[in-house]
């Protein structure tokens, strides 16, 4: 594994990191859950993403997650970073859902309980919810690690106007933010547009989130839509009308680019992100050990020449492929 230090702090993070919104709930095999757990961790995949209402049922990959510490990992929490989240709806009630003091502070204490650790390396604000004040949601955030729950803070998909607000709290308060998520992949470059250099120039580390874009940056779908696959699944949340034609012809093309490189496309989809040294780490999700085991190896090729990227760019161009 590769490393980098996550902004301007003394924390390195894996430069791929493992994510359990989807494949760790009690819907899935745990098992197979079990096996990409320890597999990831193995092969120096330390850190792992979580947030309360991960799934289903929502709050079911805290609790399974847990489960595979305590039954194959228990000695070794101090090799890892685990993270999760607070902000989207999770119980019922008008105190469930949202970015309110009264959520964080429920929301990590139930996070706590059902993985059964005594604190989170990270816990983030998963998202501004449109009303409340950031001031009400940093300062959330700055007692939880006042009280010891969590090590250091992140912020996930804030919107532009209101990152250097946070950051500017956040370090007044002396407890910097260590990292901010956003989505992030060939086919979502949002954070282009000033995200990503706002959060370097705070000295935040960036991770993004759904890197392969749930699966349309591999050769899942290269072929139509396969049984078990995320757009097949029910409680997946790739839509199957996301799997467009046009999608699928330009993974096509990046495929033959990936192949020239000796890389699977998946592989040069996560090596694409980590060509920034700004990106401290892709988060990926994945359904299986075999999935784990080809993205692992982007490491081996993080560069790219400048005739690739201008073909990749050539490729990407066309606005009905971004979400
Ligand atoms: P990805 O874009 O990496 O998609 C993962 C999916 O792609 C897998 O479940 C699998 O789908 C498919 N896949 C992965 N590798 C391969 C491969 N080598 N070959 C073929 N198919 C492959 O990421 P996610 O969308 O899962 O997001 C990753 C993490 O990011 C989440 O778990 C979560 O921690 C975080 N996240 C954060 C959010 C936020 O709001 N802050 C929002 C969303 C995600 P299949 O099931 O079809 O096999």
């Amino acid at each position: 594994m590769k490393f980098r230090f996550c902004g301007r702090s003394g924390v390195q993070m894996p430069v791929v990191s493992l994510g359990l919104w989807h494949n760790f709930g009690d819907v899935d095999d745990f098992k197979v859950a079990t096996d990409i757990v320890v597999s990831a961790f193995d092969q120096g995949i330390c850190h792992f993403d979580l947030a309360n209402n991960y799934g289903p049922a929502p709050g079911s990959a805290e609790t399974n997650f847990g489960r595979i510490l305590r039954n194959e990992l228990a000695s070794h929490r101090d090799e890892m970073l685990i993270t999760s989240k607070a902000g989207h709806e999770m119980w019922q009630g008008v105190y469930g859902d949202g970015s309110s003091r009264k959520n964080l502070m429920a929301s990590i204490n139930q996070s706590l309980k059902r993985t059964g650790l005594e604190y989170f390396d990270i816990f983030y604000s998963h998202r501004y919810d449109g009303v409340t004040p950031v001031e009400e949601t940093m300062q959330a955030l700055i007692d939880i690690v006042r009280q010891g729950k969590a090590l250091y803070v992140g912020i996930s998909k804030y919107p532009l106007d209101l990152q250097q607000r946070c950051y500017d709290i956040l370090r007044e308060a002396k407890v910097p933010c260590l990292v901010s998520q956003y989505r992030y992949s060939m086919y979502d470059r949002k954070v282009e547009g000033g995200a990503l250099k706002c959060a370097a120039d705070n000295g935040s580390g960036v991770v993004a989130f759904s890197p392969l874009a749930q699966g349309l940056l591999t050769d899942r779908y290269l072929n139509g839509i396969p049984e078990h696959s995320r757009a097949a699944r029910e409680t997946g949340f790739l839509q199957k009308g996301q799997v467009s034609e046009e999608r699928v012809a330009a993974s096509i093309k990046l495929n033959e680019i990936a192949k020239k490189r000796g890389q699977s496309l998946a592989q040069m989809a996560l090596a694409w992100i980590l060509k920034d040294e700004r990106m401290t780490s892709v988060i990926i999700g994945a359904s299986s050990v075999e999935q784990l085991n080809n993205n692992i190896k982007c490491i081996d090729n993080l560069d790219f020449s400048a005739e690739e990227l201008s073909q990749i760019e050539d490729i990407l161009k066309d606005p009905v492929l971004s979400f």
